[in-house]
């Protein structure tokens, strides 16, 4: 079974996926301004695609372990309704994105925290390009694919009672750390560098 070691920037906090097959997550550059906001956010934006990517994978939560400093595991929202974002308190590395319940078995995975970026595969989605920045691609591709697998395995996961595991939700489907919703100074610091209207 494939299995990718990952670590935070400062290697305190440490995991491993483990797939039961090769190709099993989706590797996709996400171009919506949430996720490049984040990024910013975090101090990491100079690993960003050409036009605002985020390099992501999406996996199924139960696939992930982290195996040393899961106490540095913390989350923070855009928005009130914003995707959780867990990162590393650390060193403030993106760790995965997630909805706000384990019932939805989804993680979008910060691609560079992986120690060989290369094993997960080439790139096969590009997300939200429509809000690319200039030099990012202008169509969409791979997400109907996507889509389509990711559900297919979320049903089964959901089904077999998997959905529940994750690093980020406890067997309760509670988040692990009370997500912080990012204050309006912080937010307009992400969003600064987005053209157009700012949130
Ligand atoms: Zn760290
Ligand atoms: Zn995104």
């Amino acid at each position: 079974m494939p299995e990718h070691a990952f670590s935070c920037r400062c290697g305190a906090l440490q995991g491993t996926l483990t797939q039961t097959s090769p190709g099993e997550g989706c590797h996709l550059i996400c171009y919506c301004r949430d996720c490049r906001a984040f990024a910013h956010h975090m101090g990491v934006a100079d690993q960003l695609y050409p036009g605002g990517g985020s390099p992501l994978y999406q996996v199924l939560p139960n696939r992930i372990a982290i195996t040393r400093g899961a106490d540095q595991i913390a989350c923070a929202r855009l928005s009130p309704k914003g995707l959780h974002r867990w990162y590393a308190a650390c060193c403030d590395t993106p760790l995965a994105n997630t909805v706000g319940t384990s019932r939805m078995p989804l993680a979008g995975m910060w691609a560079p925290l992986f120690r060989d970026p290369e094993a997960l595969g080439p790139v096969v989605t590009h997300g939200f390009t429509k809000a690319a920045l200039p030099g990012g691609p202008k169509k969409d591709r791979g997400i109907g694919r996507m889509f389509g697998r990711l559900l297919r395995r979320s049903v089964s996961a959901y089904l077999s009672g998997a959905a529940r595991v994750s690093p980020f939700f406890d067997a309760a489907g509670a988040p692990v750390v009370r997500p912080e919703v990012l204050s309006a100074e912080a937010r307009r610091a992400a969003f600064a560098t987005e053209p157009g209207k700012q949130d």
